[in-house]
């Protein structure tokens, strides 16, 4: 018996020793320590020897395995630490190179048009109209009887405007004018608000058109408002936005709230004029629609028309916005598709 322990013993040194890396390291302590160890088998078989054998064989078996342990432990530490500085050498921190990339989120492109357009109408004297004057689920009464648009109007039709079932006379607005009218009803003149937001309208979707998008709504009502300053007003803004060689012109044009109507040209941004596909050939592009505020909208308002005149004026976000940037397709704006949006 103490023959086999000290054969075991030489072998398991022997083998120890000889280990290179903590893993042939492994290897031997579970040959010879593990439970399933011939050594630990030994160990088991104490209890078959004759009494007067258990103690000096116990004992003997006992330093062996301390002994054993010892070895593998000091061994283990060695290799451990010479691991450890190797992996260290190898994942060294460069402290010079550029850390990662978080990409950051940014303004929307409708969002960045509104804000700029805010931004030159408030230079020109225009606030922001309170969000309470400006809804977007709306009594029939202020999305077009206030704004004189007569009962059998054909905007009024189910097929273009979008009415919310069980309730006939509420509808989600079809234009920010919603704005002036309860802007009107509930301040004083002078009157010199600008009203951004969105708008829905029953259209079949497509690159031109969709049934939701956003208008930017003016309007100044004061004494003796013309439409000197209507011009002046819409032209400054279209230099801020557009550039200064931006040439435009003005239509005489038709809409129910405003009398005279114009409609507001500035000279094709793709071709300067020359004439292409996005201007239909004319050499111009139609970006406001504006008039004098009609009479009759005033008196509904409860602003007598005899002293106060006043301008109101809209544009279309999504479209200021695809003739800066020669977007092509409205539904870009709608689809969330990152790599559309990071560009801008
Ligand atoms: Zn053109």
């Amino acid at each position: 018996m103490e023959n086999k322990i000290n054969e075991i013993r030489t072998q398991a040194i022997a083998e120890i020793e000889a280990s290179t890396d903590l893993k042939s390291l492994e290897e031997a302590k579970n040959k010879y320590l593990s439970r399933n160890s011939e050594f630990n088998n030994l160990k088991k078989g104490m209890k078959d020897l004759p009494n007067d054998k258990k103690p000096v064989i116990g004992s003997l078996l006992n330093k062996v395995s301390s002994e054993l342990e010892k070895l593998v432990n000091e061994k283990f530490e060695l290799f451990y630490i010479k691991e450890l500085n190797e992996r260290l050498l190898k994942e060294k921190i460069d402290v010079t190179l550029d850390g990662d990339y978080i990409p950051q989120g940014h303004v929307h492109p409708l969002t960045q048009t509104v804000n700029e357009i805010v931004e030159i109408f408030g230079h020109l004297g225009f606030s922001l109209i309170k969000p309470e004057f400006s809804p977007e689920v709306e009594l029939e009464k202020y999305n077009f009887d206030l704004l004189n648009v007569p009962k059998e109007h054909p905007a009024r039709d189910v097929q273009d405007t979008f009415y919310c079932e069980n309730m006939p006379n509420v509808v989600l607005r079809s234009q920010t004018s919603n704005a002036q009218a309860r802007q009107m009803m509930n301040s004083k003149p002078p009157i010199k608000i600008i009203s951004p937001g969105r708008v829905y309208r029953n259209e079949n979707v497509s690159a031109r058109k969709n049934n939701l998008f956003h208008q930017i709504e003016g309007l100044y009502v004061d004494k003796n408002v013309t439409m000197g300053h209507l011009k002046g007003v819409l032209n400054e803004f279209i230099r801020l936005y557009f550039g200064s060689s931006r040439p435009t012109r003005f239509r005489s044009s038709f809409f129910p709230f405003t009398e005279p109507s114009v409609e507001i040209d500035v000279q094709c941004i793709m071709c300067q004029g020359k004439g292409c596909s996005v201007c239909s050939h004319t050499g111009w592009l139609e970006i406001l629609g504006a008039g004098m505020v009609d009479p009759n909208v005033l008196r509904d308002v409860g602003i007598d028309p005899n002293v106060y005149s006043g301008f109101a004026f809209g544009t279309g976000v999504e479209r200021l916005t695809m003739l800066k940037y020669a977007i092509d397709d409205i539904r870009l704006f709608f689809n969330d598709d990152v790599r559309f949006l990071k560009q801008f």
